[in-house]
C-alpha cells in the first residue's frame, strides 16, 4: 500500500520541529521535509534573548537543536529533501513533489519560513561569498580584525552589527533613515558599542573591489552626495521574503508573498496550514513560529478527524 502520511511538515524551523512535536504526540504519520539541516534561521542566530525559559538567553543552534531532539523523541520522521511544489491530489490528498521524491498526506503544514530580501545593485551578486554575506554568524569570523559594513536598521541589522563588533576592527552600520527600526533595547545596545558606528540617511549603490569586496559606494538619500566607504565585508540585513513559492499557484498570497491564514493558521485550500515566518504575521519570532506550529497542528488533526 502507498505510504500515506497524515500530515506533512515542510521546513524545519521552529514552526516546523513545533508542528512536528505536536502532531507526532497525536499520533498522527508525520513527516518533515527539510531541504538542509533543521533549524531555519534562528540556527543562523548567535545568541536568543527572548525566547522564553532561557532566562541567560540561549544559542539559536543549541535551541534547535533541542527543539529537533525532542520533536523527534515523540516520533517526528525528518527527511532530507526539498519540496518544490504542493499540489492536491485524488481523495482530498495533497501531493508534495520534492526533488527525491513525491509524497502523499492528508494534510500539509507549510512552515518554510523566509529567506534575506536581496539589494539587486552592482557588486552583489559578484562578491557573494566574496566579502557580501546574509549571515554574521556564519561569516563573521572570518572577518578578524577587518572594517565591516552591515546594511539595514532592523533587529537583524544591529543585533548583527554588534555581534560583528567581537571580531571586527569596526563595524559601520549604514541605514537608509535617521532613526532604527530595531526593537529600543537592541538600539541602547547598539549606542553603547564602541566600534560600532552610523551612517544615516544612506543607501548602498554599488559593491567594488577587483577579486573581493574592497569597498561600498553610497549616497546620501538627501543630499545625494556619493562616497565609498573602505571595507572587506558588507553583511546586508535588509528584510525577509517568504518561502512560498512552492504554493504560489495554490494558496492565497498577500502583496509580499507571505501566505493568508487564518487563527486556525488553515490557509484558502482546506487541509493546508502555514505557520511561521512564512504567513503573514505581525510578528516574526521564535516565540510566534512555535506557537503557530502548534496550533496548525491541532488544526491539521482537527481537519483529519
Ligand atoms: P526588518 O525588520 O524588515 O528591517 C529591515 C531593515 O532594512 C529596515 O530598517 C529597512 O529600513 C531596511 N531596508 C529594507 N529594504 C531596504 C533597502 N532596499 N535598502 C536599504 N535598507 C532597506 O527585517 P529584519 O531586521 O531582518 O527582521 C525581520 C523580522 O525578524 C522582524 O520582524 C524582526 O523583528 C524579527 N527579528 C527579531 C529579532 C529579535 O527579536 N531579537 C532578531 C532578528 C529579527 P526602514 O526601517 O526604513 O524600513
Amino acid at each position: 500500500m502507498e505510504n500515506i502520511y497524515d500530515v506533512i511538515i515542510v521546513g524545519g524551523g521552529p514552526a516546523g520541529l513545533t508542528a512536528g512535536l505536536y502532531a507526532s504526540r497525536s499520533k498522527l504519520k508525520t513527516l518533515l521535509l527539510e531541504r538542509f539541516l533543521p533549524g531555519g534561521q534562528a540556527a543562523l542566530t548567535d545568541f536568543i534573548e527572548n525566547y522564553p525559559g532561557f532566562p541567560d538567553g540561549i544559542n539559536g543552534v543549541e535551541l534547535m537543536q533541542k527543539m529537533e531532539a525532542q520533536a523527534v523523541r515523540f516520533g517526528l520522521q525528518i527527511n532530507t529533501d526539498e519540496v518544490t511544489k504542493v499540489g492536491l491530489a485524488p481523495d482530498n490528498l495533497k501531493l508534495v513533489s520534492a526533488n527525491d521524491t513525491e509524497y502523499r498526506a492528508k494534510s500539509v503544514i507549510i512552515a518554510t519560513g523566509a529567506e534575506p530580501k536581496k539589494l539587486g545593485i552592482p557588486g552583489e551578486l559578484e562578491f557573494r561569498g566574496k566579502g557580501i554575506s546574509y549571515c554574521a554568524t556564519c561569516d563573521g569570523p572570518l572577518f578578524k580584525g577587518k572594517d565591516l559594513a552591515v546594511i539595514g536598521g532592523g533587529d537583524s541589522a544591529v543585533e548583527e552589527g554588534i555581534y560583528l563588533t567581537r571580531f571586527a576592527k569596526s563595524v559601520t552600520l549604514i541605514h537608509r533613515r535617521d532613526q532604527l527600526r530595531a526593537t529600543k533595547i537592541i538600539q541602547e545596545r547598539a549606542f553603547a558599542t564602541p566600534n560600532l558606528r552610523f551612517i544615516w540617511n544612506s543607501v548602498p549603490v554599488e559593491f567594488i573591489g577587483t577579486t573581493a569586496v574592497e569597498g561600498v559606494k553610497i549616497k546620501n538619500v538627501k543630499s545625494n552626495e556619493v562616497s565609498i566607504i573602505p571595507v572587506s565585508g558588507v553583511f546586508i540585513y535588509i528584510g525577509l521574503v517568504p518561502r512560498s513559492e512552492m504554493v504560489k499557484d495554490l494558496v492565497a498570497l498577500d502583496e509580499s508573498g507571505s501566505i493568508i491564514t487564518d487563527t486556525t493558521m488553515a490557509t484558502s485550500v482546506p487541509g493546508i496550514f502555514a505557520a511561521g515566518d512564512v504567513r503573514k504575521t505581525i510578528l516574526r519570532q521564535v516565540a510566534v513560529a512555535v506557537g503557530d506550529g502548534a496550533t496548525a497542528a491541532y488544526s491539521a488533526e482537527k481537519y483529519i478527524q
